[in-house]
């Protein structure tokens, strides 16, 4: 993966479109309840981006702004038009925006490093065979090796 990998992606109507260049900070499967409800579906999978890496064209987001296990406020944004869950920003992590992965036009580009909050996850169905799993949120320390790795 470079710095010029492009990502291109946008909702369901078409009236949101993005461009995303460069790498991905960290991808992971959210479990989290807030997640789940913002997306209608079991867990959502986020790629969190640099804020000048991700570019909006043509429309605003619209957002649904609830409070993370951090306190802060987390923002839940869609596409006000047709209402596709688009990605999110937290306070938390003010240098970045995550980016539902399932809106890009190829969704197989990127793949999830990890899967945090699973002590919400649904009971009906397993978790991800393989990959290094949360129950929260993940620790700095961890978020920072994962950071280094790609
Ligand atoms: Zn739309
Ligand atoms: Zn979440």
């Amino acid at each position: 993966m470079t710095n010029d990998t492009v990502y291109s992606g946008g909702c369901a109507c078409d009236q949101v479109r993005y461009e995303i260049t460069g790498k991905p900070s960290f991808i992971f499967i959210c479990h989290c309840r807030n997640c789940q409800r913002a997306t209608g579906n079991i867990y959502a999978t986020n790629a969190w981006f640099p804020h000048s890496a991700v570019a909006i064209k043509n429309a605003e987001l619209g957002a649904h702004v609830t409070t993370g296990d951090s306190g802060k406020p987390v923002y839940h944004e869609y596409c006000s038009s047709c209402g596709s869950p688009m990605g999110m920003r937290s306070d938390a992590y003010p240098d970045f925006r995550g980016v539902r992965i399932a809106s890009l036009d190829d969704p197989n580009v990127l793949a999830p490093v990890g899967e945090v909050f699973t002590r919400s996850a649904v009971s009906w169905i397993p978790l991800h065979p393989t990959l290094p799993k949360f129950e929260g949120q993940v620790p700095d320390a961890d978020l920072l090796k994962i950071m280094n790795s790609y």
